[in-house]
């Protein structure tokens, strides 16, 4: 399981739909709306 580091909810990567890559890190979320925070200020959230 990954973890959604917007909201911190468990993610199973094997199915998120909802992921982006930064920094050559992989990040999943449970849905569109935390991608889209993540992907407004990745910085905010990378350290978690
Ligand atoms: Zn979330």
């Amino acid at each position: 399981m990954a973890k959604d580091p917007v909201c911190g909810m468990e993610v199973d990567e094997k199915k998120a739909k909802f992921k982006a890559e930064h920094m050559g890190k992989t990040y999943y979320f449970c849905s569109e709306i935390c991608k889209e925070k993540f992907e407004e200020n990745p910085h905010k959230y990378m350290s978690m």
